[in-house]
């Protein structure tokens, strides 16, 4: 998996607290405004109504928070994108965002790790937490793995809540979405019907995702791919594909005996394709692809991209093209 963006822990607490210092003092100037003295001094202080603040934990989440919220609440993002999800380490700027913070978006299933005890260490007793994954029934198995190298015990997904990929299932999404809108509604009643429309204008166009995966994949029933991640198997279960993961690739070099446990996984489940994702540029993927006579593809876990919420749309489009080709 991409592990990139390793940043040093310190070196960004001075910053952090000269928010924290006007913080107090708006709440001072807010405090004591009931002279008429204070209350001009006060106005010349107080920005225009408060917003919400929303921090979500990752990529997917902040696409579906930002789609549902617009310009009504203020959302922010705690793993910034292109910093691996499944390991993430929390920094001290995590815990001052969720200490000022009105709302957290989570993915749930176990996802983040990171985050019980950064909310813990937050201390922010009005937080409202929205589990996005609210009413999911994970896929508790795990997809069947083909070890190349040797078996790890803490491999990346050893995840007790089941599998956590359900963004991309377009149909999972929506339910993520309905779960975001109906927090954030909970959580600020003010700006009901913004947020009705913009989740309603979001999962329409969900849902003619949805049909066009359909469409698309109905022509090749039980195509099976291989993937490094075992991201797609909500994707897989929705649209008669059937995930494969390969998970364990080793860092440096393949062994014979990792090519022959590729190609036994191949020819046993009779595989059409080899998904590798985005951005990697894998020399031992492409060497292992020539081997087992594969084409090998991206398939996008879209844990990494761009901020824009419409981003879904696109990646979840070159999937999809991606995979219609494979399984031809
Ligand atoms: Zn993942």
């Amino acid at each position: 998996m991409v592990r990139n963006h390793i940043e040093p822990k310190t070196g960004r607490k001075r910053n952090g607290i000269l928010p924290l210092i006007a913080l107090l003092m708006l709440s001072i100037a807010s405090g004591c405004n009931q002279s008429p003295a204070n209350q001009q001094a006060a106005s010349n202080v107080s920005p225009p109504a408060k917003k919400t603040k929303v921090v979500t934990t990752f990529l997917p989440i902040y696409w579906f928070t930002k789609a549902v919220a617009g310009d009504a609440a203020e959302v922010e993002i705690l793993v910034p994108p292109g910093t691996e999800v499944h390991e993430y380490q929390a920094k001290p700027e995590n815990v001052r965002a969720i200490a000022t913070a009105n709302v957290l978006v989570k993915n749930g299933l176990g996802l983040e790790e990171f985050l019980e005890e950064t909310v813990k260490n937050a201390q922010n007793p009005k937080l409202t937490e929205i589990d996005a994954s609210k009413g999911i029934k994970p896929l508790a198995e795990i997809s069947p793995i083909v070890s190349t190298a040797k078996e790890e015990k803490d491999h990346d997904h050893e995840h007790t809540e089941g599998n956590p990929h359900v963004w991309l299932d377009p149909v999972l999404a929506k339910q993520q979405v309905t779960n975001i809108r109906d927090g954030l509604i909970a959580a600020d009643p003010q700006n009901k019907a913004i947020y009705e429309a913009n989740a309603t204008a979001y999962i329409q166009k969900l849902d003619s995702l949805n049909s066009e995966f359909q469409q698309t994949l109905q022509k090749n029933p039980n195509c099976t791919f291989v993937t490094f991640h075992d991201a797609f198997p909500y994707l897989a279960q929705r649209y008669n594909l059937k995930q494969l993961a390969v998970v364990e690739i080793p860092e440096d070099q393949l062994s014979p005996s990792d090519v022959q446990n590729a190609v036994n996984a191949v020819k046993k489940y009779k595989v059409k394709a080899l998904f590798s994702e985005p951005g990697i540029d894998n020399k031992l993927l492409k060497s292992l692809s020539q081997d087992l006579k594969l084409n090998l593809q991206t398939l996008d876990s879209l844990e990494n991209g761009e901020t824009d919420p419409q981003h879904y749309f696109q990646a979840m489009k070159a999937n999809l093209q991606n995979l219609a080709t494979a399984c031809k």
